[in-house]
């Protein structure tokens, strides 16, 4: 039901960035996964305000808690003690392994994301910080020079001490990505050894080439050795024993829904240890039971982060982040204080322990793994059916669809193709996501609720958008 009239809303003002669609969507309304625009036309959200929504809009237990905590306090500051903080962080460390105990509050990830860079430096007295090509860390001066992806780059110098190496991507980095897209392919041969959505099979071309692409030629399996040869490589020249921390993210999310080798998180811990770097989880995207398998990204890589930065999904919307690390690091702020005006403040830590209930007592995370495994495996029949399906990727309700101008090529599908199919998707009443170094993949994150006949309605629509592009 859409109960809110408003008047016929005009596009005001140059502030508005409305560059997402054609024509701006003015929405008006939203219930858990649905959303209603100016003119009470519904769409089904499958991109969750970017996997932020996670019990679903205006969730009904998550409002009642806001408006009960509205009536009764808003804000102190974390000068005071109250018992929504004190309580929320007790319960959001039990959910983490030890030694993961210490909890701070912010108001966003690329804030979180920001203390991370600085207790690592502190805590390691390093200065250097890795991230993956392809990686979304956040806005704000700090995070986009964590950030790789050229999107969200200025022409102003924010990384100093910001690296990236290769981003173990699975479809697109194997293939050659755009560093060897121009070597010559030789060979192609089928390797059934895939650690992504294990729905099928991906077939591997092998590149002769003397560049870095050499080492493709050990297969799938090795992969890994390429990658850890890189950073090994970053070590010996740009970042010699001055590394304060690895970031990345379990899923990439921005950079649509790329997955790693397996081990290659483990193996990369290990190293960045051993040059004495902590490593750091962002869980903006793919925590809270977004991945269904496990409440974590991080967990499905079988390592343990030394910090774990989140955002998104804690509050269901309402702005708020966290990093969660250990007492020693901790500790490595010595007589500095870590000061927030809002982080943490009791509404938002009374929203997040709601969010973090419904996610249990409403089996949220199962319901994304069933309904996540369900899209994943209709979606890849779409894959085998269209020539312009290249992979089909994620995890739970974390998913990504990269669309290329051929399966032979795996070149990107070019801006205004993923326009046109967009599009259709959205007048037929289904909101997706954009994203990937190119902007080649539909990234699918919707509200942890959303049922069967949900993903059902979206795959007609997929499907007729895909269909009707060919055309
Ligand atoms: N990390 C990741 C993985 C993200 O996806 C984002 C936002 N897209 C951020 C950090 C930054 O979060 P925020 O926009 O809340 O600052």
């Amino acid at each position: 039901p859409c109960d809110f009239k408003p008047e016929p809303y005009q596009v005001r003002g140059l502030y508005l960035r409305v560059t997402y669609y054609k024509k701006p969507v003015f929405i008006n309304q939203g219930y858990m996964q649905w959303l209603w625009d100016v003119d009470g036309r519904r769409y089904l959200d499958l991109f969750a305000g970017v996997a932020t929504v996670s019990v679903g809009h205006c969730n009904p237990k998550v409002t009642e808690t806001a408006e009960k905590q509205l009536r009764r306090l808003w804000h102190t500051t974390a000068i005071y003690v109250y018992p929504q903080m004190q309580e929320y962080a007790e319960k959001l460390a039990s959910l983490l392994p030890d030694p993961l105990k210490v909890v701070y509050f912010t108001n966003s990830g690329s804030e979180a994301n920001d203390l991370a860079v600085l207790m690592a430096r502190l805590y390691t007295g390093n200065f250097d910080v890795i991230t993956l090509r392809g990686s979304y860390h956040g806005g704000s001066p700090q995070a986009t020079g964590l950030t790789s992806n050229a999107d969200y780059k200025y022409p102003i110098p924010s990384s100093m001490g910001c690296h990236n190496t290769m981003c173990p991507d699975v479809f697109r980095g194997l293939w050659g990505g755009s560093h060897c897209r121009d070597s010559p392919v030789q060979t192609i041969r089928e390797c059934s050894c895939s650690p992504g959505t294990n729905t099928h099979t991906h077939t591997h071309t092998h590149i002769l080439s003397k560049s870095i692409c050499f080492f493709l030629f050990s297969g799938h399996c090795q992969a890994n050795d390429m990658y850890i040869r890189e950073l090994n490589e970053m070590f010996a020249t740009t970042v010699p024993s001055r590394i304060a921390a690895f970031f990345a993210e379990p899923i990439q999310g921005v950079g649509g829904a790329v997955q790693f080798p397996k081990n290659y998180l483990k193996d990369t811990y290990q190293l960045v240890r051993e040059k004495g770097g902590i490593c750091i989880a962002d869980e903006v995207q793919t925590g809270f039971g977004r991945t269904g398998s496990h409440f974590w990204g991080f967990q499905g890589h079988n390592v343990f982060p030394d910090m774990v930065t989140m955002a998104k999904g804690i509050a269901n919307g309402f702005p708020m982040g966290a990093v969660v690390t250990t007492a020693e690091i901790a500790r490595s702020f010595g007589k500095g204080v870590h000061f927030n005006t809002f982080g943490g403040n009791p509404l938002a830590c009374a929203v997040a322990s709601s969010v973090l209930d419904t996610i249990k007592e409403d089996k949220m995370q199962e319901n994304s793994a069933e309904v996540g495994t369900y899209l994943l495996t209709e979606l890849a029949k779409l894959r085998d059916k269209y020539e312009i399906i290249g992979d089909v990727r994620g995890k739970g309700l974390q998913i990504g669809v990269e669309m290329v101008k051929d399966k032979a090529s795996r070149d990107p599908l070019p801006p205004e193709a993923m326009a046109e199919i967009f599009e259709d998707t959205k007048d037929m009443g289904v909101l997706i996501g954009k994203g990937g170094l190119y902007g080649q993949t539909f990234r699918i994150k919707p509200p942890m609720c959303i049922t069967k006949n949900d993903a059902d309605f979206f795959l007609a629509v997929f499907n007729q958008a895909v269909q009707n592009y060919m055309e």
